[in-house]
């Protein structure tokens, strides 16, 4: 059931959400964006649920007709538009479930609400033939754009829209979702919430996938190799990296979360506060094969990459740059 008080973290967006309501200063365009689409989808719908209630304000009652409806997907006032399974939405989808359906007055709310999901997704002519509707809107029409990559709006849509770009959620919120949703063991709740960053989409994925686990071993025998970097082992992480492509950027979170667990044994900061608490044997064991300088050489090299990752960087180059980086 859609409500505020479920949505985990995001406090300061469903903050300013209720205030809006409640001042009776709610926008005509929203553009709600993240690659978490769990929360992305949480506020969206809790934000459009609540607006359409007819019993209290910033709070859905989950009682009145309204509410009822929402559930079930079928509030007469409330239109979902997707790319129903192609890549993209038209202009033709955008016309017939938006365009000529807009002039028609709500019939039981204050409010006739438009989701679109994957917004980012809508060709230039959809985004045009949506122009209108936001510049002049009606005054009982809101449409929320649920997006990945805001940066995809025609800068016409950007700057017509109030842009709701959630940020990650942070690790006690985290940890404290994974514990109430989940069965999971106290010492694998920092690894999962670690390596989600703050998306509960991620999560879910991971803690459905089986594969986890062993990706996460495959993982930690990569940091063996790291302990000698000759060429047979270069090979054979490079060869890693080129099989997973796909999770460049978990694997290189995961070496990260790893090195940062090294650096807490070496410098004796205490052991609550590693993430890989189940491996401790062999983080203490590989803490006292290196060095301070190459710790930190891998560290510097592996945020690197991290940083940079997005830049359509050659993904085989940059390994092989980094890989010799850290053997130095
Ligand atoms: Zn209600």
């Amino acid at each position: 059931m859609y409500s505020f008080n479920k949505i985990i973290g995001h406090s300061d967006t469903i903050k300013s959400l209720q205030n809006s309501i409640k001042s009776n200063k709610v926008s005509h365009a929203y553009i709600i964006n993240s690659d978490d689409f769990i929360s992305r989808d949480m506020v969206a719908q809790t934000f459009a649920k609540t607006l359409m209630c007819v019993e209290s304000d910033v709070e859905s009652c989950n009682d009145c007709i309204s509410c009822k409806t929402f559930e079930h997907q079928n509030n007469p006032d409330v239109s979902y538009i997707d790319s129903e399974d192609k890549k993209s939405i038209g202009v033709e989808q955008v016309r017939e479930k938006l365009i000529f359906d807009i002039n028609i007055r709500p019939y039981q709310n204050k409010y006739k609400i438009y989701i679109i999901k994957d917004a980012d997704n809508m060709t230039e002519s959809a985004q045009n033939a949506i122009l209108k509707t936001i510049e002049e809107p009606c005054e009982y029409i809101i449409l929320m754009l649920l997006s990945t990559d805001y940066k995809k709006f025609l800068p016409t849509i950007l700057s017509r829209c109030m842009l709701i770009d959630l940020k990650p959620i942070n690790v006690d919120s985290m940890n404290k979702y994974i514990v109430d949703n989940y069965n999971k063991k106290t010492e694998d709740v920092d690894i999962y919430a670690a390596f989600s960053e703050g998306n509960i989409s991620r999560l879910d994925n991971l803690i459905k996938s089986k594969e986890f686990t062993e990706f996460r071993n495959d993982l930690i025998e990569i940091t063996k190799m790291f302990l000698k970097l000759d060429i047979e082992n270069i090979m054979k992480i490079k060869k890693f990296f080129e099989l997973n492509e796909k999770k460049y950027e978990e694997i290189l979170n995961y070496i990260y979360i790893w090195y940062r667990d090294i650096n807490i044994i070496k410098s004796d900061i205490g052991i609550k506060y590693l993430i890989n608490k189940d491996k401790k044997e062999e983080l203490e064991h590989q803490a006292n094969e290196i060095t301070y300088a190459y710790l930190n050489r891998i560290i510097e090299n592996v945020q690197y990459l991290r940083e940079n990752i997005k830049r359509n960087l050659n993904l085989k180059l940059a390994t092989h740059v980094m890989l010799l980086n850290v053997k130095g």
